[in-house]
């Protein structure tokens, strides 16, 4: 298939990008490039071995998005979005603007071009604080901050238009919390500034680019009081992309799938296991809770498994090998 990549510089597109690459699929990547940089795609080519298109771009210009579009395509995976959830307390507008402008710019670009399948990228964040773990597609939605209400404003979206346009196929990806690398070390996730996710904080205490890891609470009522969470490795989550694409393209409608191992481990665990891999000390100290956080949160995958034949193969220790492998390649 053509498949146009919105986001496809960053951390998890870059991943998919390789995975299409080697399936076999024509990539064109549009990316404003606001959080990621050019070299990512120039390793993806190597890995690969392939070239892909580039357009830099935002998905909020129409001209880019028909530069994109040009020469074909079937297909459309879309990354493209901001995500810190604490610059969108302070900053809702840009992230409205961006995430949800961004998503309806492209609806319009796709119906314009007859490009009918759509692959979208959602988080576990939709679930907010869930009654019950692990968590099911049809648990009750309740967004607790400005991005999470992007996510969930554009799943719905894209719900309407999938019924309003019966030749339109889509499906929404809840993913948990992806980590790792390529197991090459050539791409990974390089945040700018201090990292808000746990384990670029915990790679880069280990590399000596900080001093200690904070762990927010040991307070939960989990098995060591720390927050438990769902990681989930970034190839076994970029595999699912190219998986989701044949399901889309095989149907219309809309479906969603949660992406995660099911497993949920501790912020101590994610320590520990990171020290097994890098063969360094990971110094932490606990501080109070973070403001939103909630105990424990993983999926049930079984949907994806059973529908899409998909299911997470690596397990901890590769989620830490590899990310610790693309960690010590970026420290100086
Ligand atoms: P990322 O920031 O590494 O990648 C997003 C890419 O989109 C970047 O390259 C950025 O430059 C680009 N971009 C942003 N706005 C754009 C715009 N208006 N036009 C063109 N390009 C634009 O993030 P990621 O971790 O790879 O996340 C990819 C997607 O997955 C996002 O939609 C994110 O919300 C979602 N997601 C991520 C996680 C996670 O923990 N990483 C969890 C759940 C969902
Ligand atoms: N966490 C932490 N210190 C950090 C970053 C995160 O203790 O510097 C904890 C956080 O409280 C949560 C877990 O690690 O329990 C995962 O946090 P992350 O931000 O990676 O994912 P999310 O909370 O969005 O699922």
């Amino acid at each position: 298939m053509k498949i146009l990549v919105t986001g496809g510089a960053g951390f998890i597109g870059s991943h998919t990008c390789v995975v299409l690459l080697e399936s076999g699929h024509e990539v064109t990547v549009i990316d404003n490039l606001c959080n990621s940089t050019a070299v990512a795609l120039e390793r993806v080519q190597e890995l690969a071995g392939k070239p892909l298109r580039f357009i830099e771009g935002d998905v909020r210009d129409r001209n880019a998005l028909d530069r994109a579009f040009a020469g074909g395509i079937d297909a459309v995976i879309h990354f493209a979005a901001l995500k810190a959830v604490g610059e969108s307390c302070g900053q809702p507008l840009r992230y409205f603007d961006n995430n949800i402008g961004g998503t309806i710019s492209l609806m319009q670009a796709m119906e314009a071009h007859s490009a009918n399948c759509l692959v979208f990228s959602s988080s576990a964040t939709v679930y907010g604080q869930p009654d019950n773990v692990p968590v099911r597609e049809d648990a009750p939605l309740r967004v607790t901050n400005p991005y999470g209400r992007t996510k969930l404003v554009m799943e719905q979206l894209i719900r309407d238009w999938c019924i309003a346009r019966s030749e339109v196929s889509a499906v929404l990806l809840r993913y948990f919390n992806p980590v790792g690398a390529h197991p090459s070390g050539r791409i990974g996730e390089d945040p700018h500034g201090e990292p808000n996710n746990l384990m670029p904080y915990i790679a880069q205490v280990a590399a000596g680019r900080r001093e200690y890891l904070r762990v927010f609470g040991n307070d939960y009522p989990t098995p060591d009081g720390t927050g438990v969470r769902d990681y989930l490795h970034v190839m076994d989550l970029a595999e699912a992309h190219a998986m989701a694409l044949q399901y889309a393209a095989a149907r219309s409608g809309c479906e969603v799938f949660n992406l995660g191992t099911g497993h949920g481990y501790s912020v101590l665990e994610m320590v520990a296991a990171f020290e097994r891999a890098s063969g360094r000390k990971v110094p932490f100290e606990v501080r109070s809770r973070r403001l939103g956080d909630i105990a424990e949160l993983t999926a049930d995958p079984s949907r994806a498994r059973d529908l899409l034949g998909w299911v997470a193969r690596n397990n901890l220790d590769a989620m830490c090998g590899d990310a610790w492998r693309w960690q010590k390649g970026i420290s100086p």
